[in-house]
């Protein structure tokens, strides 16, 4: 235990180590924080999954850094600082990194907690690498001198400042000889450990009716599971190991992250639909709208499921609340929707002798019945906006569990706020 006045805290921050193929950071951090464990008076305080802006240029498959606060003695500093060294050193070599490859690892650590503004910028912005390595004066830095992009992952990692509200990841690692070969965690076993742990969350896709806790790449994560406090995710992870049939793990640790917190984009916004839905390639649909002051074009993917439907039932005047995120082109790409009034929905003219439909000759002239002849003042008949097939959320569409962004809040959550409000 470090409990005596000398003892100091330090942040360490890790990213960029993994490419989409093999590795992941957060295999290599737990090595690390490994490590550091078995130096004398040496506590891990709390581990951080943060995860950034998702159109950042170089991030790998998440764009997710990894962080730490230790307690140490402070005359173990040195002592440290030559084994974060031997680490990145070493994890360099084994990292066997090309010209131009997506790896490009950067190990900081400080005896201060940075500037949060370093987090802000890089969740919800495009973060300038020479910039953002400017600002870090005297913060020790281990990178390569060419290929250092894991300096705005790890930095901002370290400068998050959780809120009381931060959910939690426990991550677990497969056995070496595991990695590459089919995980065991059937979507039945994440079902039950969903139902007696409901603190967890994000487990499962019920559209699906697939687990989404174990990733499908050849990664040496076994699965991550998610929740609001510690205290779950541990307890869900203990009954799911407890099976006989789930894949046993070699190791597991528990972070803190800033999931679902939605610190990547302002509150929801109000909008009047100006244009129809136009469907672009992919079965993407785009229309344009006018909010806050401006004429901009709201983007539903395919694979926002409910998002693209309610978005294609959209029509000129229509007012609706989005939420979405600004993609370098400028469009908003949608994450969730709301309709606030919609107009009514014109079906056609009236019908008269065996439903046929009643018609004018011009632009001056009434209604007419070609079969009866009867007349009828000009008007249409309409409906209400179809919204079946549509499930709503507190009045709220999303993308299902498995289409939305590590970032985002499901409605599930909360209702979103307003930018205003934010
Ligand atoms: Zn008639």
């Amino acid at each position: 235990m470090v409990g005596h006045a000398d003892s100091c805290r330090v942040w360490i921050g890790l990213d960029d180590t993994d490419n989409p193929d093999s590795g992941c950071t957060t295999a290599t951090f737990d090595d690390l924080l490994g490590e550091i464990s078995q130096l004398d008076n040496f506590e891990v305080i709390e581990r951080r999954l943060v995860r950034l802006w998702p159109f950042a240029e170089r991030r790998t498959r998440g764009n997710g850094a990894l962080a730490c606060i230790l307690k140490c003695p402070k005359s173990s500093i040195n002592i440290l600082e030559k084994l974060l060294s031997n680490f990145f050193s070493q994890l360099v070599i084994e990292l066997k990194i090309e010209e131009n490859s997506l790896t490009s690892p950067a190990l900081i650590y400080t005896l201060n907690k940075l500037n949060e503004d370093f987090y802000w910028q890089a969740v919800r912005h495009k973060v300038d690498l020479d910039k953002r390595r400017n600002s870090l004066d005297g913060v020790n830095i281990l990178s390569l001198e060419n290929s250092d992009w894991g300096i705005i992952g790890a930095s901002s990692a370290m400068a998050w400042n959780p809120s009381d509200d931060s959910t939690w990841e426990l991550i677990s690692w497969r056995f070496p000889e595991k990695i590459g070969t089919q995980r065991k965690v059937t979507s039945s076993r994440v079902k039950e450990m969903e139902s007696l742990h409901p603190e967890t969350f994000v487990n499962r896709d019920p559209t699906a009716d697939k687990g989404l806790i174990a990733p499908r790449t050849p990664c040496p994560v076994l699965y991550g599971i998610r929740g609001s406090n510690s205290q779950a995710v541990l307890s869900a992870h203990l009954w799911l190991q407890s099976q006989s049939d789930v894949e046993k793990c070699e190791r597991y640790a528990i972070h803190r992250t800033n999931q679902l917190s939605d610190d990547h984009i302002l509150g929801f916004s109000t909008a009047t639909v100006l244009t129809k839905p136009v469907e672009t390639k992919g079965a993407h649909s785009a229309l344009e709208v006018f909010s806050n002051g401006r004429n901009i074009t709201l983007v539903a993917f395919k694979e926002g499921g409910d998002v693209n439907r309610l978005l294609r039932k959209l029509i000129p005047g229509d007012r609706i609340n989005w939420l979405g995120l600004e993609s370098p082109d400028g469009s908003i790409h949608l994450e969730r929707l709301s309709i606030e009034s919609s107009l009514p929905r014109i079906t056609g003219r009236p019908t008269c002798c065996n439903g046929k439909t009643m018609r004018s000759a011009g632009s001056k002239q009434p209604l007419r019945c070609l079969n009866c002849q009867k007349v009828s003042k000009k008007y249409w008949l309409y409906d209400e906006i179809n919204l079946s097939g549509i499930e709503l959320t507190n009045n709220w569409v999303e993308p299902s569990a498995s289409q939305r962004r590590h970032l985002s809040k499901p409605l599930i959550l909360g209702a979103p706020t307003s930018s205003g409000k934010n």
